[in-house]
């Protein structure tokens, strides 16, 4: 069956833990094969959250945020997006309905052809804007937004945390996004350093991430 709200050109992922009805479907976009995934909405009463991605010739902004909004009924306590604009990451996220990341984004505009975007339903750390998704890499040049829990992410990131490595949230999110920018500053691409990170993790996900450095793509897992 087909989820018809989603025209092609979209990403969504939407987990739900303990769901075994999740299935993937290959979808066609303007720049790239990006893998599809639902699950069926039989249990609603689960943690559920959304994550959307644009990359393509339209402004990614509204994209995402009408994305979101046909996520909303999910349940969430924080949203946010992250667009690639003029080569740099330009971040707008906050805790609360999308009402007020739609009120951020108009009172200081984002637009760019590639973007993420995410409503939280948070389990590490409390709905503040700080542990808001997209969560970005200390220089800045990675963001990623994620669903689910990285259960070994304690371990991880007492790792990070030994190599100086800076958080800025309570989340288990952000680890991924600093394992990335580690891998990367190896000299890996950003699809290599995806996949050495997702290596690392333990437990469900669904994992978007970007890099204003390789703006041409848009990786996700599931
Ligand atoms: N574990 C992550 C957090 O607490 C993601 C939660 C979610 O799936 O929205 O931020």
């Amino acid at each position: 069956s087909k989820d018809q709200r989603m025209p092609s050109g979209w990403l969504a992922i939407h987990t739900f833990p303990n769901n075994k009805k999740i299935f993937c479907k290959e979808i066609q976009t303007n720049l790239l094969n990006l893998r599809y995934a639902y699950g069926s909405h039989e249990r609603k009463e689960e943690s559920m959250c959304g994550i959307v991605g644009y990359i393509g010739e339209k402004d990614a902004t509204p994209i995402i945020l009408n994305g979101l909004k046909k996520l909303e009924y999910r349940g969430y306590d924080s949203a946010g997006l992250a667009v690639i604009e003029n080569g740099s990451i330009a971040l707008r996220r906050d805790a609360g309905k999308l009402e007020k990341l739609i009120t951020l984004v108009n009172n200081k505009p984002v637009s760019g052809n590639l973007g993420i975007g995410h409503t939280r339903w948070a389990t590490h750390g409390v709905p503040s804007a700080n542990n808001a998704h997209p969560h970005i890499s200390g220089n800045g040049k990675v963001v990623l937004v994620h669903n689910g829990i990285v259960e070994n992410f304690l371990e991880l990131k007492q790792e990070l945390m030994a190599e100086n490595v800076q958080f800025q949230s309570d989340t288990d999110s952000e680890t991924i996004v600093l394992l990335v920018e580690r891998f990367l500053s190896s000299g890996k691409g950003l699809i290599d350093a995806a996949r050495s990170t997702f290596e690392l993790l333990r437990g469900a996900h669904g994992i978007v991430l970007i890099s204003s450095d390789e703006p041409d793509k848009i990786v996700a897992a599931r």
